[in-house]
């Protein structure tokens, strides 16, 4: 039985493309809906395969960026330059065309309704994504756990899912706050990476006992753990995703 559902879940399968949604100038959300997808857990992920017309495959690991509601999935693709899938996925493809698609992957960097205690996201460009599909399952669950986001980006023109991210720093049920690299808005004086007076300021205290997850580029991901263990942080509390490069020519 357990057998059939890894088997299952394994299995190459086709979306199709229903909508596409520019985020920011290099970074695009795909709707995808597939018949055969099973559902997923806010935080995982999943394969994409494309296929040359002379055979050539390359795939790539992408973040689900939506919470399953049964009906369709999202993925938002950050253009690497010079990339061999991310180009052809922001630019390219287009609302009709099928994507080869195999998950969804990873059982420990997701995040539940049921799960007990505050819940820290720290998201660095792109890796805001699995975030957001943690955020979204937060919403559909109309949980009351606490839920903080901490977003670093370069400028403005960076943010992606800037009015998601509107509508719930507006709301009560999550603190979202922005942190610009390169750039900040008018009456945003700070700019700078995240440091350890940053973690001080706008994440949960060691005490809250807070689960936090962390996604983003491999240097600010370790930066970042690095940063919350030496403030307090049980390690066995802070859960990370790199997105460093993945896949090949399969
Ligand atoms: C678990 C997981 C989830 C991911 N989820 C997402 C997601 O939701 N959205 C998203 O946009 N990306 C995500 N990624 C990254 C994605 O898998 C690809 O690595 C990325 O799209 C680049 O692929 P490419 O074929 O365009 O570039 P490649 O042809 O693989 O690489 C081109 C050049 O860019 C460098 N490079 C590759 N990947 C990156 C990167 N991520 N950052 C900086 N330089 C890179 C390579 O070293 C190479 O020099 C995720 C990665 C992992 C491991």
């Amino acid at each position: 039985m357990e057998r059939t559902a890894i088997r299952r879940r394994l299995t190459w399968q086709v979306g199709t493309v229903t909508d596409v949604r520019r985020e920011t100038e290099t970074a695009r959300t795909l709707v995808l809906e597939v018949p055969e997808w099973q559902g997923h857990l806010a935080g995982q992920h999943l394969d994409v395969r494309l296929t040359a017309e002379d055979g050539y495959r390359a795939s790539r690991s992408y973040s689900v960026a939506s919470a399953w509601t049964g009906d369709t999935i999202e993925l938002t693709v950050e253009q690497v330059p010079r990339g061999e899938v991310s180009p052809y996925l922001v630019d390219v493809l287009k609302v009709g065309d099928p994507l080869e698609i195999r998950g969804p992957v990873g059982g420990w960097f997701v995040w539940t309704p049921e799960q007990e205690g505050p819940v820290q996201l720290i998201g660095g460009g792109s890796g805001v994504v699995p975030l957001r599909a943690m955020l979204r399952a937060h919403a559909a669950a109309a949980s009351t756990t606490k839920a903080r986001l901490l977003y670093s980006v370069r400028r403005p023109e960076s943010v992606i899912y800037v009015s998601d991210l509107k509508e719930l720093a507006a709301s009560d049920d999550v603190d979202v706050r922005l942190v610009y690299t390169r750039e900040a808005p008018a009456g945003e004086p700070r700019i700078g990476r995240i440091d350890a007076d940053l973690i001080s300021q706008y994440a949960f205290k060691p005490e809250d006992g807070a689960t936090t997850y962390v996604c983003g580029p491999t240097p600010f991901v370790e930066t970042v753990a690095d940063l919350l263990v030496a403030a307090g942080h049980d390690p066995a509390k802070v859960r990370t995703e790199r997105f460093g490069p993945t896949g090949g020519p399969r």
